[in-house]
């Protein structure tokens, strides 16, 4: 994990209304409030931020959302500003996850724009990339993720690259229980950060690259002993407070 301040972040994808969302942030802060030697984040539905934001903001527990649009304002009916997260304190933002690619259609293109939006607005984007089984098995997993991370990344400055954090996410290892091996999670986050050093050159060693994929408290240490590992992108875990406060103890 080298020198990089880790992260762990909780998607809690399509789950959790506001009331649960104000149950859970009440639970969870109180569980991890002493934690001081890494950065956590609670990506939530749009409509839980704000009962988030009354209930962490300030807090040592930072909130994000799951998505936002690549346009300042207008007419783009549905969808979701960086400003309008900012307003409900948002400090993160995933981008680019499998889900979103596969199931709504986001294109390579749509997700560099939408990065570059979160960078100039002041939010960190979490940009995430993997490749499905196929790719894995006919040994083209490094090539797609590279390639995902170039086009994502490309065309940004040197400091706005300094502001990421990329999560890798194995689409067969997502809420499959099946988790990548750390050693396969450790061959692609260095290959990420290659790709990062190519963009960026030697500040790539100060992103922080996280896995994502089945993730749970028994076996964030095991990943988190990698050395391009620094920390977990985390669904199913993170929907109960006192599992997440666990992983995160155990991280
Ligand atoms: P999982 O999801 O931890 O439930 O596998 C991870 C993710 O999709 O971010």
């Amino acid at each position: 994990m080298a020198n990089r301040r880790p992260v762990i972040a909780g998607n809690w994808k399509m789950f959790k209304t506001v009331s649960e969302a104000e149950d859970y942030a009440v639970k969870f802060l109180d569980e991890v409030k002493d934690v001081t030697d890494l950065d956590i984040v609670l990506c939530a539905p749009f409509t839980a931020l704000h009962a988030l934001k009354n209930e962490l903001e300030e807090s040592i527990v930072h909130i994000g959302a799951q998505n936002m649009a690549w346009a300042d304002q207008g007419a783009y009916t549905g969808e979701i500003s960086a400003q309008m997260l900012l307003d409900v304190a948002c400090t993160y933002v995933i981008i680019g996850h499998s889900e979103r690619r596969e199931m709504f259609g986001e294109t390579d293109q749509e997700i560099a724009k939408k990065v570059q939006q979160a960078i100039a607005v002041g939010l960190t984007p979490i940009l995430c990339c993997g490749e499905n089984l196929n790719l894995r098995e006919e040994g083209q997993a490094v090539e797609r993720v590279q390639g995902q991370v170039s086009r994502a990344l490309s065309g940004l400055s040197i400091e706005d690259l300094s502001r990421i954090i990329v999560a890798y996410e194995p689409i067969w290892a997502i809420g499959t229980g099946k988790t990548a091996s750390s050693q396969d999670a450790q061959e692609m986050c260095a290959a990420i950060r290659a790709t990062l050093t190519e963009l960026m050159g030697p500040t790539a060693e100060k992103v922080p690259i996280l896995y994502g994929g089945s993730v749970k408290a028994e076996n964030i240490g095991e990943l988190m002993k990698e050395p391009d590992v620094d920390g977990a992108l985390v669904g199913g875990a993170s929907l109960d407070p006192l599992s997440f406060a666990k992983l995160i103890k155990n991280a």
